[in-house]
């Protein structure tokens, strides 16, 4: 199964004073198994993107297909590319709105006429990929309940549904560190553990190095880069020329090369950077 994406463009408010193109000939392949990352400034078209991906958006031209059917057909078709690719909103939690969390994650199973064995076994699985307590969730109000538990219930409620694809538009933004640490280890669970294909779009240079095999840059609704992250953040003169950075670890192996230290500059994480400076003192003095 794969998403393909044939020159796609999308324009808002097309033909009046508001128009505002937000894609532009879009070619791309995503395949299974695959861990994307999605950046971009900010207006650059990474949420047009995102939404385009199931079907929320329809392409101004160009095509889409996910798993071979076009997003633009109706009917069970649309349905079944809502059920493949999965997508988590920005701030999904104003998007709660059951009297518990167990009701408001059976919602989407519910929706596709599932038996009620068949959904809570969805629900209990879906509590237990995203570390909530299966048993309370039967109990407690979405609403009293922390940011970090919310956002969790919200995208437990998208996994319910079982997605082949998963797609989340910033789900870190705005929790505190510890809510964004377990919400993106249970992401990478998703990878690892559940074999899903994961499409996640975030401001965070660390988040992506950490997670991802593959990123796209996007600038002004076009391509800019699509490769490995060592081969995209090799471009850091280019990314920073779009206003994007690299990861810290990597910012400062590049200026310690500058300054004429030989090291490498593909660093990506602080436990790697960690052992190549490691290695470079251990050489300097032999
Ligand atoms: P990003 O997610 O990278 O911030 P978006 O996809 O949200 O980018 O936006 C891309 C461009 O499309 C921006 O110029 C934005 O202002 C515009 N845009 C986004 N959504 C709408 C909309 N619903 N109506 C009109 N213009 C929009």
């Amino acid at each position: 199964m794969e998403i393909e994406l044939q020159d796609v463009s999308h324009i808002y408010n097309e033909g009046n004073a508001f128009e505002k193109v937000a894609l532009k000939n879009i070619n791309l392949t995503i395949g299974e198994n695959e861990f994307i990352g999605i950046i971009g400034h900010t207006g650059s078209g990474k949420s047009t993107l995102v939404q385009h991906l199931n079907a929320l958006n329809l392409p101004t031209s160009g095509d889409i297909f996910v798993d071979g059917i076009n997003t633009k057909e109706d009917g069970q078709n649309k349905r079944n590319i809502r059920k493949n690719v999965g997508l988590v909103f920005q701030y999904p939690e104003y998007q709660l709105f059951e009297e518990t969390i167990y009701k408001d994650i059976a919602f989407g199973p519910g929706n596709l006429g599932c038996s009620e064995e068949e959904i809570e076994e969805r629900v209990k699985w879906a509590c237990k990929m995203v570390d909530l307590d299966f048993e309370r969730a039967k109990e407690v109000s979405p609403f009293d309940v922390s940011g970090g538990q919310k956002r969790r219930a919200a995208i437990a409620g998208v996994l319910a549904m079982k997605p082949k694809f998963l797609v989340l538009d910033e789900p870190t933004a705005g929790l505190d560190p510890k809510g964004r640490d377990d919400i993106l280890e249970n992401i990478n669970n998703l990878y690892k553990e559940e074999n899903m294909t994961i499409i996640l779009v975030s401001h965070s240079m660390e988040e992506i190095a950490r997670l991802v095999n593959r990123i796209i840059v996007l600038e002004h609704g076009e391509i800019l880069m699509d490769g490995k992250p060592k081969e995209v953040f090799a471009r850091h003169r280019e990314l920073r020329e779009v206003g994007l950075n690299v990861p810290q670890i990597t910012q400062l192996m590049i200026m310690l090369k500058e300054r004429g230290m030989d090291v490498p500059t593909d660093v990506l994480t602080v436990d790697e950077g960690e052992r190549v400076l490691k290695e470079f003192l251990r050489r300097s003095k032999c």
